[in-house]
C-alpha cells in the first residue's frame, strides 16, 4: 500500500503516510536500532520505483475517503524515500491538493545534487544525525559501503544551507553507542551548523534490527536535552508519547505528563504548572509513585522526565 493513516504525529499533526518504496526494506544504512526491521536491499544509489502518477492517484484515492484533511502528506517509507528517483516529481504533482509536504530521510543521499533539489520542494524536511563520528556512524547506522562518512555530511551541510523548508534533525539515542556526552557534544556541534528549527532527540520505541539495542535511561536522555540545549538548539524529545505540547490547560497532571514527554521539566516550571493549574504541591510525588516520571539530576538542578519504561 503507498499511502496509510492519516497517523498522529506529534512533529506533524494528523499525517498521511507515503511509502514510495515497495516490497522489503530497500535502504542505504541498516542502523542497529532499525524499528522496520533489517535491510534485505542494501543499494547506495536511487532507482525507479513506482511512477509519480502511482503515488499521485494512490493519495487522490486515499483522500478521498477521509473526513478531514491531513495536516501533512508525509514521505515516510519502508526504506529510505529519497532512494526514489522519481521523488521531486511526486512531491510537485502532490503540491496540488494543497497540504504541506513532508520527508523523513537518513540523509545519507544529500551528496546527490538531485537529491537536494527532489528535497527542496518539501515543506518539512527531517534529516537524521545520529553520530558526528565515523566510526560511531559506521557502527550505528552500518551504512552501504560506497558511502563515505564526509561525503555524507557534506552533503547535510550543503542541503541545510540552501534549504527554505522547515529543516528538523533527529538523533536516535542508543545506550552505550551513541549517548556519551563527548559523543553527544560533537553531534551537537555539527547540528548548530545545520541550524535546524527544532532538533529532536529520539529512543528506540519497538523492537529494533538488532536485540542488543537498549534504550538510554532517563537520566541520560536529560543529559543529552541538555548538552544540546546549551549548543544553542531548540531541543525536543521523542519518548513514544504523542500528548499534545501543552501549556497550562486546568488540568495539571495531563500537562505534566505532555510536557515531560518533550522537554524534563525544571523546578521553576513544575512549580509554575502547579501554581498557574491551581493543583496540590503533592501532584508530582504522586505522578512518581504512579511510575508516570521520574526525578533526575543534572548539574545539581532536579527535574521530571516522563518515565517510557513504564510502557
Ligand atoms: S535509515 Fe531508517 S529505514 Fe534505513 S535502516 Fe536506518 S532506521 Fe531503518
Amino acid at each position: 500500500m503507498i499511502s496509510f493513516g492519516p497517523v498522529p504525529s506529534r512533529r506533524l499533526g494528523q499525517s498521511l503516510g507515503i511509502n514510495n518504496i515497495p516490497g522489503d526494506k530497500i535502504c542505504t544504512y541498516a542502523c542497529i536500532y532499525c524499528q522496520v526491521g533489517a535491510t534485505r536491499h542494501y543499494i547506495p544509489a536511487r532507482e525507479s520505483f513506482y511512477s509519480p502518477e502511482q503515488i499521485f492517484a494512490a493519495v487522490e484515492e486515499h483522500l478521498g475517503k477521509l473526513q478531514a484533511m491531513p495536516d501533512y502528506l508525509t514521505f515516510v517509507a519502508n526504506g529510505e524515500p529519497t532512494l526514489d528517483i522519481h521523488l521531486g516529481e511526486s512531491i510537485t504533482r502532490l503540491k496540488i491538493f494543497g497540504i504541506p509536504v513532508a520527508v523523513i530521510t537518513n540523509a545519507s543521499l544529500l551528496g546527490d545534487q538531485q537529491v537536494r533539489d527532489d528535497l527542496s520542494l518539501a515543506d518539512w524536511v527531517s534529516v537524521k544525525v545520529d553520530a558526528n563520528d565515523e566510526a560511531i556512524w559506521k557502527k550505528i547506522n552500518r551504512p552501504h559501503p560506497r558511502l563515505t562518512f564526509d561525503g555524507c555530511k557534506e552533503g547535510l551541510l550543503a542541503f541545510a544551507s540552501s534549504y527554505k523548508g522547515f529543516l528538523a534533525t533527529e538523533t536516535m539515542m542508543v545506550d552505550g553507542v551513541n549517548d556519551g556526552a563527548e559523543l553527544l557534544q560533537q553531534n551537537a556541534s555539527l547540528i548548530a551548523k545545520i541550524k535546524p528549527a527544532t532538533a529532536y532527540l529520539a529512543i528506540p520505541t519497538r523492537p529494533p534490527a538488532m536485540r542488543s539495542v537498549k534504550k538510554p535511561d532517563e537520566a541520560a536522555i536529560n543529559r543529552a536535552y541538555h548538552i544540546y540545549s546549551e549548543a544553542g538548539l531548540k531541543t525536543e524529545l521523542l519518548l513514544g508519547f504523542e500528548g499534545a505540547d501543552a501549556g497550562f490547560t486546568g488540568d495539571a497532571r495531563g500537562d505534566i505528563l505532555n510536557i515531560s514527554a518533550v522537554h524534563p521539566i525544571r523546578e521553576e516550571t513544575m512549580g509554575e504548572i502547579l501554581r498557574k493549574n491551581r493543583a496540590e504541591s503533592s501532584l508530582p510525588d504522586q505522578l512518581v509513585r504512579e511510575k508516570e516520571i521520574r526525578v533526575v539530576v543534572y548539574q545539581d538542578k532536579k527535574f521530571w522526565i516522563r518515565n517510557f519504561t513504564k510502557r
